[in-house]
């Protein structure tokens, strides 16, 4: 293939204007706020979780607190309609007055042990109370955290989409002047080649491979036409002589 030695010369500004969008593609990729946000994320999510778990707790709890109050209330009230039927003087057989003091005694008892489940109740309900309120301040906070890291990204994306933008405006002017059969040859290579198509030949080395060639190989380098596509033997790069490639 032939191609007129200026137009080598622009493929390989081609070649650093694609290095350029390929770093800043890389960069966008490997921003260390992705890592920094899916480590938050699932923190954030795993928070959510327990939230919504220590909250069911607290609805457990405070259904539990009604019972048993609602149980005390239930005993309270009996033995306070047994005292009215004692202090009425209704009841005067002996016999069913030792029974009525001996049921408002086991009523008191009772109800001394359901007032113990209220306690004991009411200090779970405190625990789960505080327990949804330091779970809800770190989710609100791990909010904060992600947010904050959302926009810290955000902005390097804005930053680095400007310059890919910039170059991208670049490329197309060096592009729309490289030969379209040149252009083909040399984006196929990038695909193959880990991003690199063209190479300067420099010092008597392929600056694609690092190649260096022997005086055999650049004498014969140096006798092919200025305008011929000269491939690198090793990379099979289109390999570029510059005025300074010393050939
Ligand atoms: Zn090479």
């Amino acid at each position: 293939m032939n191609a007129a030695p200026a137009d080598q010369i622009r493929l390989l500004d081609l070649q650093a204007i694609d290095s350029k969008l390929d770093q800043l593609a890389h960069r966008r990729r490997s921003l260390p706020e992705h890592a920094e946000i899916d480590k938050v994320t699932a923190d954030h999510t795993a928070l959510k979780d327990l939230v919504i778990a220590a909250q069911a707790q607290h609805g457990d709890t405070t259904r539990e607190l009604t019972k048993a109050e609602q149980d005390v209330e239930q005993v309270r009230a009996r033995a306070a309609r047994n005292q009215q039927r004692l202090d009425s003087g209704a009841v005067s057989s002996p016999k069913d007055l030792e029974n009525l003091q001996h049921e408002i005694g086991s009523l008191a008892k009772r109800q001394g042990d359901l007032e113990e489940v209220v306690l004991e109740v009411m200090e779970r309900l405190e625990s789960a109370e505080t327990r949804v309120s330091e779970l809800t301040a770190r989710l609100e906070h791990s909010t904060v955290v992600l947010t904050e890291a959302e926009g810290r990204r955000d902005a390097a994306f804005a930053e680095i989409d400007a310059e890919v933008e910039k170059v991208g405006r670049e490329r197309e002017a060096v592009a729309a002047v490289v030969p379209a059969d040149l252009m083909k040859v040399y984006t196929k290579l990038r695909e193959t080649q880990g991003g690199v198509g063209a190479a300067r030949l420099y010092q008597r080395r392929c600056e694609g491979c690092r190649t260096e060639f022997s005086i055999t190989e650049l004498n014969s380098i140096k006798a092919e036409p200025a305008d011929k596509v000269v491939r690198c033997e090793n990379c099979s790069r289109i390999l570029v002589r510059t005025a300074d490639s010393g050939v």
